[in-house]
C-alpha cells in the first residue's frame, strides 16, 4: 500500500512575496503552503500527501473551510487536494511533530504514521453500476492496481538514469480487474471482488468484449487490469461515448509480479482479441531520466493531450520498467498539475 501520511525532513523554506502569515516548504519532490514560522528546514513534520483524508480531530479543524468532505458512508472528514494560493501551488500537508503528541519524538524519516492519525486514501463516489453487489474483498493473490507519485520517489532521478521505461497515458476512470485463477474467471472493482448481476458495468463489460472466452483459450493465472472510462464513470472526462475498458498492466499470480511491458504485449498477442483496447503507449523504451533531469521538467513532461480525445488534456502519464529492478517491475505516474488544479474538487 502507498504510504499517505509519513515522517519528512523539510529540505527548505522559502518566502512568498506579499505574503505575511504563510510560506512555502520543500518536502521531498513536493512544495506545500505553511503557516510562516511554524516549522523551520530541517524539521521534522508529519506530511500527508495529496488524497490524504483525515479524520475529524482539533489538530485538523483549521482545515474545515476548505477541506471539508462527507462520503456517502456518512463518514466526515478533511481532504487533501492541490491548491493555489497567492498562484503559489501547494500540495499536501506538513505539521509540526509536537502537534501530536502520540507520536514519539525519536520516529525515523519515511516512517508510515497513516494508521496510527487514521489517515484514509480518499476516493472519490462511485454510482450504484460501478460499486455493484459486493462478492467478497479483493483476492489477495492479485496486487490492487496502484501507483506512486514520482514527487515522492525524488531519488529516481539519480538512480533510474539508465532505466529505460514503457510510457503510458494515465487514463481517468475505474480501475477494474478481470482474473482467471484456478479455471474460475472473476471480476473486481478497484478494492471489491464484484457479483455477476445483469446491472453490473464491469460485468457487462467483460461480456461485451468477450474477455472470459479470451482467459479461457490462455488457461493461465493471471489479472488483467484496467481502466474503464466513459459515460457514467468518474465525470466522463474524456467525454467517451458509451463505455471502454483499456487495459494497462497484468498481473502473474503464479509468479507473483507484474508482467513486464514486453511480456504484457506477448500475452495480448496470444489473447488475440481485437475488442480489447490498451491504454495509449506513447513510447515503448525511453530513459525519462536521463531526458527529464528536475522534478520540474518532467511535471511539464507529463503535460498534453489525450490521446483518446485530442480536445482534452491528459491526466498524466505512468511509467513501468521494461526490465525487472529487484525482482519487480518499477512503476510510478506523474500527474500533470493543471489537470489535478481543474478536476480535483
Ligand atoms: P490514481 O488514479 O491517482 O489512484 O492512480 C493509480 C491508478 O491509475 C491505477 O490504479 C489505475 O486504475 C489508473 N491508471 C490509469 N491509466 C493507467 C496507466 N496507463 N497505467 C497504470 N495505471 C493507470
Ligand atoms: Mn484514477
Amino acid at each position: 500500500m502507498r504510504k499517505l501520511a509519513t515522517i519528512q525532513k523539510v529540505d527548505e523554506i522559502k518566502g512568498i512575496e506579499g505574503a505575511d502569515f504563510i510560506q512555502i516548504a520543500r518536502i521531498k519532490g513536493w512544495q506545500c503552503i505553511i503557516k510562516k514560522g511554524e516549522i523551520n528546514a530541517g524539521d521534522k513534520v508529519i506530511y500527508c500527501e495529496i488524497d490524504s483524508f483525515l479524520p475529524v480531530v482539533p489538530q485538523f479543524e483549521f482545515l474545515r473551510k476548505s477541506s471539508y468532505k462527507k462520503l456517502p458512508t456518512g463518514e466526515e472528514g478533511f481532504r487533501i487536494r492541490t491548491m493555489k494560493m497567492r498562484k503559489v501551488l501547494s500540495q499536501g500537508l506538513a505539521l509540526p511533530l509536537s502537534l501530536f503528541p502520540e507520536i514519539p519524538v525519536d520516529i525515523g524519516i519515511d516512517e508510515d504514521i497513516s494508521e496510527l492519525l487514521n489517515i484514509k486514501l480518499y476516493e472519490p463516489p462511485i454510482p450504484a453500476c460501478l460499486s455493484g453487489i459486493v462478492k467478497g474483498n479483493f483476492p489477495g493473490y492479485i496486487s490492487k492496481s496502484d501507483q506512486e507519485r514520482v514527487q515522492s520517489l525524488p531519488n529516481y532521478f539519480s538512480d533510474y538514469k539508465e532505466i529505460e521505461f514503457e510510457q503510458t497515458e494515465k487514463i481517468d476512470g475505474s480501475s477494474t480487474t478481470y482474473y482467471w485463477y484456478d479455471e474460475v474467471f472473476g471480476v473486481c472493482s478497484r478494492n471489491l471482488e464484484l457479483k455477476e448481476t445483469e446491472e453490473n458495468t464491469q460485468w457487462k463489460v467483460a461480456k461485451e468484449l468477450g474477455i472470459k472466452e479470451s482467459l479461457d483459450k490462455l488457461r493461465k493465472n493471471v489479472a488483467l487490469q484496467g481502466e474503464l472510462v466513459g459515460e457514467g464513470v468518474n465525470k466522463n472526462p474524456l467525454k467517451i461515448k458509451g463505455q471502454e475498458w483499456h487495459l494497462f498492466d497484468v498481473y502473474d499470480i503464479d509468479r507473483k509480479r507484474y508482467m513486464t511491458p514486453e511480456e504484457r504485449r506477448e500475452l495480448i498477442r496470444l489473447m488475440d482479441n481485437p475488442k480489447i483496447k490498451h491504454v495509449p503507449i506513447l513510447n515503448e523504451r525511453i530513459k525519462i531520466f536521463e531526458i527529464c533531469n528536475s522534478m520540474d521538467t518532467l511535471l511539464y513532461y507529463a503535460e498534453g493531450r489525450s490521446r483518446l480525445n485530442n480536445n482534452i488534456e491528459r491526466e498524466g502519464i505512468v511509467f513501468k520498467s521494461n526490465g525487472l529492478v529487484d525482482g519487480q517491475v518499477l512503476s510510478f505516474k506523474v500527474i500533470s498539475n493543471n489537470y489535478l488544479l481543474k478536476h480535483e474538487e
